[in-house]
């Protein structure tokens, strides 16, 4: 890929999201619309030459991590996040701790742990609000928690043995490398959902190599955060001497675990390219299939294809779709905008009539009127091809004083439209323009007498 790999070719300061490797394009999500037609990997395709595009993920949209960290530390602070929170110090403070208490702050530590999950799997996708508090407590069909706590107590006991058997030094040595890949471990776990590939000291080795630096960044905050906890109630001068003391430092740990592993998540997510998968970022998402959209879609296509200066593609596609587009005035005002910038204006005379039919049928006159001029100056001596409308224009025309132009809408009606119903005091109009504002007493009674030997009324 080319340098400018991370922004549109169109649109400099956008992230650039699709890829056409046949042009080869840049795109970002203001040139592409991908709608969801139902069939799934229906990749949009390039406006230029039709190929299938590349979805980049939202890679490029990402913030880098250290500009985040407002977004970790705030994320347990959502209505879910202080749900869980109250909850598990509320619980703790109350049940204070003796044997009997065990299961129900085990229960507290399995929601955390699973709350943190959801809460991680959301944010690798790209999702930036918090997790809701319901979809931690839905069915764990994996058993993800009990997993992860066999899991932990196989490292733990993995590290006790090298302590005890192999000697301190190993012991220190074993225990700092799980410190290192257990973040790593926990992403497989939540991707896979098997210990055992989570456990795969290649498939370890590959995501840490992968991520590099900023890998190591979230297992040295991580360690950080491990003693928040403890350094929160330290400085807020609580003691841990009575229950509800212990209640304050099991809601801090509830929020410290959600930090870490929203924090994990992220780097998931803003290195998904290098991971080698791509998320869908809020409003990445495919659009639904609606009117507006494929409007949206024609837009964005025809100004790639105008940038391009491939005007005369752009009109076409618009030519192609006028009649799913008939009764909307957007289209057709965004059509007629391109037949004036581009200058291609061969067969103009199509489309104006059709918005014109539209605004007639709206009654909406003074836009009618509006467009009519614009169209003029495309197309010489243009007239709309509905002769009650031609009739009603120049009538405003007139009354507004515009009497050229009242004229212009009226020549040749009875040629245009032979059987016009109102043809009579359309050409009555004339007359009186010809008498009044241009004395031109011998065109007025050629009309009327027009008129009277056609007998029309
Ligand atoms: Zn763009
Ligand atoms: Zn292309």
């Amino acid at each position: 890929m080319p340098a400018d790999a991370d922004h549109c070719h169109y649109h400099q300061d956008n992230p650039s999201t699709w890829y056409c490797d046949e042009c080869p394009r840049h795109y970002c999500s203001d040139c592409v619309i991908p709608i969801d037609d139902g069939s799934r990997n229906a990749d949009p395709r390039c406006a230029l030459c039709g190929n299938r595009l590349q979805f980049l993920g939202a890679a490029n949209r990402a913030e880098p991590f250290w500009t985040q960290a407002s977004r970790f530390f705030l994320y347990p602070l959502s209505v879910s996040g202080l749900i869980l929170m109250a909850v598990v110090g509320g619980l703790v403070g109350i049940l204070g701790f003796s044997l009997l208490a065990l299961p129900v702050w085990l229960g507290l530590y399995a929601l955390t742990i699973r709350y943190g999950f959801v809460a991680l799997e959301r944010t690798m996708l790209g999702e930036t609000r918090a997790a809701p508090l319901a979809d931690a407590l839905s069915g764990d069909d994996e058993h993800l928690f009990l997993r992860y706590i066999g899991m932990l107590l196989l490292l733990g006991f993995v590290q006790l043995v090298s302590f005890e058997l192999v000697g301190p030094v190993i012991g220190m040595v074993v225990g700092l490398l799980v410190t290192l890949v257990l973040p790593a471990i926990i992403v497989f776990l939540v991707i896979e959902k098997r210990v055992w590939s989570a456990l795969n000291p290649g498939k370890l080795i590959w995501l840490i190599g992968n991520i590099g630096w900023p890998y190591l960044l979230v297992v040295f905050l991580s360690g950080l955060i491990s003693v928040g906890p403890f350094n929160l109630l330290d400085a807020l001068g609580v003691q841990l001497e009575s229950r509800w003391a212990f209640g304050a430092l099991a809601a801090s740990m509830a929020y410290f675990t959600i930090v870490e592993f929203v924090m994990l998540g992220y780097v998931i997510y803003e290195n998904q390219r290098a991971l080698g998968f791509v998320a869908d970022a809020d409003g990445m998402a495919r659009v639904d299939d609606t009117p507006e959209n494929r409007r949206r879609r024609l837009f964005a296509e025809a100004a790639v294809l105008v940038r391009e200066g491939r005007q005369a593609d752009a009109l076409r596609r618009f030519d192609r779709l006028a009649h799913e587009f008939e009764a909307d005035t957007g289209f057709h005002e965004r059509y007629l905008q391109l037949m004036q910038q581009s200058g291609e204006v061969a067969g103009a005379e199509k489309p104006l009539n059709a918005y014109l039919r539209l605004l007639a049928r709206h009654d909406a006159l003074p836009a009618a009127m509006d467009v009519w001029r614009r169209g003029r100056k495309l197309v010489r001596q243009f007239v709309p091809a509905d002769a009650q409308l031609s009739h009603r224009l120049a009538e405003a025309a007139w009354a507004a004083g515009q009497d050229k132009e009242a004229l212009a809408l009226l020549v040749n009606l009875h040629k245009r439209a032979p059987d016009y119903i109102d043809l009579g005091n359309a050409y009555r109009l004339a007359a009186r323009i010809f008498r009044e504002s241009f004395q031109d007493e011998q065109r007025a009674v050629q009309l009327e007498r027009f008129v009277l030997q056609r007998g029309v009324v």
